[in-house]
């Protein structure tokens, strides 16, 4: 799967300041089918490392703290 490039084209990106990963949560690495998301050590948040989503949003809706964002595009709305 190709990495992201650019945090900015994420479709899913992490509130950093809402995010307590730093803290032990993985959940929304735990739910994602396709293992998307991993656990940033450095910064002690969540990040989007593939450039892939089926917009299955557990990700967004299991989050304890609504730090995730689900960008669904348009034409999937
Ligand atoms: S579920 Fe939310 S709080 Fe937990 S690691 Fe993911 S983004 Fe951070
Ligand atoms: S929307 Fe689904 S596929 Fe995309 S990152 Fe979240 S859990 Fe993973």
């Amino acid at each position: 799967m190709p990495l992201i490039q650019s945090s900015s084209r994420a479709p899913v990106t992490i509130n950093s300041e809402a995010c307590i990963a730093d803290k032990g949560c993985t959940v929304c690495v735990d739910v994602c089918p396709l293992d998307l998301l991993v656990i940033d050590m450095a910064n002690g948040t969540a990040v989007m490392k593939y450039d892939e989503c089926w917009y299955c949003l557990p990700c967004e809706l299991d989050c304890p703290t609504d730090a995730v964002s689900v960008e669904i595009p348009y034409l999937l709305k």
